[in-house]
């Protein structure tokens, strides 16, 4: 069955949004496909996202542990890549590291810790990227950039994680240039991780209102919810 969003069939939708990619990726001089879609589908029902990994779509982010269990069990024959964006609490970690693929949102020990512990020894390193919290946010989570470096070492040292990048969630800003500052200075921490040993591939920011200013500030997957499936009540 085909779903149609504020009237535009779900399909032109994801056109528009990988057209909105490519398009920054060409005028920021930035390697065609180097840039991937995360679709956030918190709150998204089943069917919605059933359609849209029938175009092609395998990655998907929720935020919340309890909504995202079944969606996740529903749709295990689809085999799709699923990582958690949320605030992630010590009493949710044995879920998400059962469940997910990625974790984009850890910012203590404390938590990168019990990751570790609680991933089943049968399934891949949990792919984990640092949140960062530059001024400026929108969330009060995130580390702080002083203690990047610490956690980067820690999260190394876990065999059962592996450490990909840096995500940030700048609050909104309708100035592209303030935009772009916020994200300028993700990316400085992100190759400042990067002269410091860690191999890094992965800088989780950009999400409905500034993808473009994110792509052209280095990152490497936005993470995209409204400008799919409408927005959130
Ligand atoms: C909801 C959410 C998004 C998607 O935001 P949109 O503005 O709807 O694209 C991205 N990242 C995180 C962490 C989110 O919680």
């Amino acid at each position: 069955m085909q779903h149609t969003v504020d009237g535009q069939p779900l399909s032109v939708r994801l056109q528009n949004v990988q057209n909105r990619i490519r398009t920054a990726e060409i005028l920021y001089g930035r390697i065609a496909g180097s840039v991937q879609l995360l679709a956030i589908s918190k709150t998204v029902p089943v069917p919605l996202i059933r359609e849209i990994a029938a175009y092609g779509q395998r990655r998907f982010g929720e935020s919340y542990v309890q909504e995202a269990l079944p969606k996740i069990t529903d749709l295990h024959d689809l085999r799709l890549e699923w990582h958690f964006v949320g605030p992630l609490q010590s009493n949710k970690t044995r879920a998400v590291a059962n469940h997910f693929d990625w974790v984009h949102s850890v910012s203590t020990a404390k938590v990168a810790r019990r990751l570790h512990e609680q991933r089943p020894a049968g399934l891949p390193p949990l792919n984990i990227c640092l949140q960062v919290n530059i001024s400026h946010e929108a969330s009060k989570s995130g580390a702080d950039a002083a203690d990047l470096l610490a956690l980067a070492q820690l999260v190394t040292g876990l065999e059962h994680l592996k450490l990909r990048g840096l995500m940030a969630i700048p609050e909104p800003d309708a100035d592209p240039i303030g935009q772009r500052e916020r994200f300028r200075a993700v990316h400085d921490l992100y190759q400042m991780l990067q002269a410091a040993g860690f191999a890094l591939d992965t800088l989780s920011m950009g999400m409905s209102g500034d993808l473009e200013a994110a792509i052209a500030e280095g990152s490497t997957l936005v993470r995209i919810g409204t400008a799919l499936f409408g927005e959130r009540s």
